[in-house]
């Protein structure tokens, strides 16, 4: 007899793993497809903030804020190892929005969000503080400090993975769904491997669409309905330089044109910059940094830094698609980021619950918010929210305890290199000491790809998560791509299908 599972997730993004994930703590059988590897779409494409949003108080976006806010201390307890605090220096610029807005906007962002661990707002003398140093000297004389937190984006997409798979959850990358109707009180959907074609028809009492930006092109072609709610696809571009300072503080600028862009100290020897908010139509997988946008960046962090920043400075640039809800704004910037159901409901029908909107900083409460939604469906009763303090794979440690892990590490394998150490303890957390189980020495690492990918690591990858690909190990499960050159990525490609290993998981 086929399985009936109890909820089947369209995308593989944070909100159909954060989904997946809570569900399946909570006892429900769940299956999951995504078209292509796990965080490949919108989630991989973010600044990477796990951050209330300083400017949406702007737009007087209180419940959103309040809630990213709080989620900020709930999700660095839960992954200490990908998610750590940020300090930011805001520099007041004359002639832009007044000292006294931005305290108040920081006054509010100390207290509203219950922040306990973080350190509160204070004022810079940026002609005296270190963070003034990099600065155009003689334009900036106040700053002000406040915390958020940065995330390995793709990682937390990972992590919820695993953690639903490990109680119980179908994970399917690289499965598209084709189809989904519904008999009844029963979805049957049809999955379509997108390496092999191969197709099948699975079963479930509810259906979750997380497709991100796809989410109104899967409800009108592949399940043929009409979404009452709409989708507004606005893309952000980033580029990454070479480190344009030393300290570890990022940098928040306003722009003339009332947006703002981060600068943000990025995987040791690099700093990110980002991102711009411009509406875009077209197949969401298939954006790229435009020359506009580098330009706007590099002229946007050239107005504060001493030292211009040029293209010539770039070593990668990327795109992504926010799914945003519609809510009708006339610029891009101003559209919601908060989040929007849309539940298909009958009488006697398998419910459709649609998604529109969020950011990564949310989707743990989204996930629950979601689950509450298709609470008369499928909850036992009683069963209540578990995630808040669950740790994820890897972070079931103290917030402050990475040197730890770091020490246990390099305890356990004393042969690796100082660096090499820290960049296991802060990927895979607690987990790196499963993952260097029964390596003695050097040679046991295996083959060396180079920038300290060792064989055992990709091992690893491809067998506890799902990863297939050399894109999917240097860019998604690391960020290796940006100390590998063309001729290392090829011999790993190589390597990976020799070995065999570039089909495997699913
Ligand atoms: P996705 O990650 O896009 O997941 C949807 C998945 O569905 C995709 O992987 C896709 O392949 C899959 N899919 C689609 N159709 C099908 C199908 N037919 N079958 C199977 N699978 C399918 N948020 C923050 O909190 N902090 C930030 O700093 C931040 N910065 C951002 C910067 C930019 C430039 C952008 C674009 C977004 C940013 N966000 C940020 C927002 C955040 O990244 C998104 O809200 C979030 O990643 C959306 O996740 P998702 O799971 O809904 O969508």
């Amino acid at each position: 007899m086929t399985q009936l599972y109890d909820i089947a997730i369209i995308g593989g993004g944070i909100n159909g793993c954060g989904i997946a994930r809570d569900a399946a703590g909570r006892g429900m059988s769940v299956i999951l497809a995504e078209m292509n590897d796990l965080g490949s779409g919108t989630s991989s494409w973010s600044t990477k903030l796990v951050h209330g949003g300083l400017r949406y108080l702007e737009y007087y976006e209180f419940r959103l804020v309040r809630e990213a806010l709080s989620e900020r201390e709930v999700l660095w307890k839960l992954a200490p190892h990908i998610i750590r605090p940020q300090r930011f220096v805001l520099p007041h610029h004359t002639g832009l929005r007044p000292a006294w807005l931005l305290r108040l906007g920081l006054f509010l962002y100390d207290h509203i969000g219950g922040r306990k661990l973080l350190p509160p707002t204070r004022t810079l003398d940026l002609a005296t503080d270190p963070t003034g140093i990099p600065l155009k000297p003689g334009m900036f004389h106040k700053g002000f400090e406040y915390s958020d937190c940065r995330v390995d984006d793709v990682r937390l997409v990972i992590a919820n993975a695993q953690d639903a798979d490990a109680r119980g959850a179908v994970i399917r990358p690289r499965t598209k769904v084709v189809n989904a109707a519904r008999e009844g009180d029963i979805w049957r959907v049809t999955f379509e491997h997108t390496k092999t074609g191969a197709t099948e028809t699975i079963s479930a009492r509810t259906l979750v669409n997380a497709a991100g930006p796809w989410v109104e092109d899967v409800l009108s072609t592949k399940i043929g309905m009409n979404a009452g709610a709409h989708v507004r696809l606005v893309q952000g571009a980033h580029i990454v330089v070479r480190k344009l300072y030393d300290h570890d503080r990022a940098y928040i600028f306003q722009n003339g044109d009332g947006r703002i862009i981060f600068a943000i100290p990025y995987e040791d020897d690099f700093t990110l910059i980002g991102t711009t908010d411009n509406d875009v139509h077209g197949d969401p997988a298939k954006v790229t940094a435009t020359p506009g946008e580098i330009d706007y960046l590099c002229t946007a962090a050239s107005e504060y830094f001493v030292k211009p920043v040029t293209r010539a400075q770039i070593v990668w640039t990327f795109a992504g698609v926010r799914p945003l809800y519609d809510d009708g704004a006339s610029e891009a910037k101003s559209a919601t980021r908060d989040y929007v159901f849309e539940l298909d409901e009958k009488l006697g029908a398998a419910p459709l619950l649609s998604i529109f909107g969020g950011k990564i900083t949310t989707y743990r409460r989204l996930s629950e918010a979601a689950l509450a939604k298709l609470d008369g469906y499928l909850s036992p009763a009683g069963f209540k929210p578990w995630t808040s303090t669950a740790p994820l794979p890897g972070g079931d440690f103290d917030v402050e305890g990475l040197d730890t892990i770091n020490a246990r590490i390099l305890a356990s394998a004393p042969f690796l290199s100082a660096s090499h150490a820290r960049r296991l303890a802060r990927t895979y957390g607690t987990r790196a000491l499963f993952l260097l189980e029964g390596v003695h020495s050097t040679a046991d690492l295996g083959r060396d790809f180079g920038a300290t990918l060792s064989e055992v690591e990709v091992r690893y990858l491809v067998r506890h998560e799902w990863a297939q690909t050399a894109e999917d190990i240097v860019w998604r499960r690391t960020k290796l791509g940006l100390r590998l050159d063309r001729a290392q990525v090829d011999a790993l490609t190589n390597w990976l299908e020799t070995a065999g290993l570039s089909v495997s998981m699913v």
